[in-house]
């Protein structure tokens, strides 16, 4: 659950994974299948994530939490539509991080949820000139679902930064499945992040050394 304060906001998400659509994938913290730590329990939940990542700003988030209390099923099957669109995108760029052929049936799930956002895309006024918006109904409560597509499709059809998609180094070690985009100009970042998975793998290396040079 959220606590939000005045002043200084308190983040839930962590956002390293440089691409919004990543970010999304990694709301799923520890190892998928094994050891997952769901951070996206709920509507309520995405709403909040989309406001932290900047796809959603607070009039629309507020709009969105109202109209998820007036027709809660539908908000749900919009939750469920939102795992499953976190799923496909996750074993996407899992697959190529590790040079494996994503599967058919995700592609066609991304295909589909991007056909779905872009149908969504709106000329708006910006200043005294115009920008690419989206449509701001209030019924429409998959509305944080366009903005994750739409990255995940920018991402999947923009050959350097794919390229560039990573899986942590302790996915090896089935501890760790988060995403991130190696800015890194010799493309050598190894970790989601070097506070947690980073410095845990240099522990170990250390202990490592330490059992092998220690006496038997
Ligand atoms: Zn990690």
């Amino acid at each position: 659950m959220t606590t939000r304060t005045t002043g200084e906001p308190q983040r839930v998400f962590d956002l390293s994974g440089g691409r919004l659509c990543l970010d999304f994938a990694n709301t799923v913290a520890g190892m998928r299948g094994t050891s997952p730590r769901e951070h996206l329990g709920s509507y309520a939940d995405l709403v909040e994530f989309a406001l932290e990542a900047g796809a959603a700003g607070e009039a629309q988030a507020r709009r969105l939490r109202a109209e998820a209390r007036r027709r809660p099923r539908e908000a749900e099957a919009t939750f469920a539509e939102a795992i499953a669109l976190r799923e496909a995108l996750y074993r996407t760029f899992v697959a190529r991080a590790r040079g494996e052929e994503p599967g058919r049936a995700d592609l066609d799930h991304l295909s589909g949820a991007t056909s779905r956002a872009l149908a969504h895309r709106r000329l708006v006024r910006d200043g005294d000139g115009y920008a690419l918006g989206w449509d701001d109904s209030p019924a429409a409560l998959d509305a944080p679902l366009w903005p994750i597509a739409e990255s995940a499709a920018a991402l999947l059809t923009s050959r350097d930064e794919l390229e560039r998609v990573r899986v942590c180094g302790m996915f090896d070690e089935a501890e760790c499945s988060w995403l991130f985009v190696d800015q890194t100009r010799a493309r050598t970042r190894r970790w989601c992040s070097m506070k947690d998975c980073g410095n845990r793998a240099k522990a170990r290396r250390h202990h490592a050394r330490a059992r092998e040079a220690g006496p038997g």
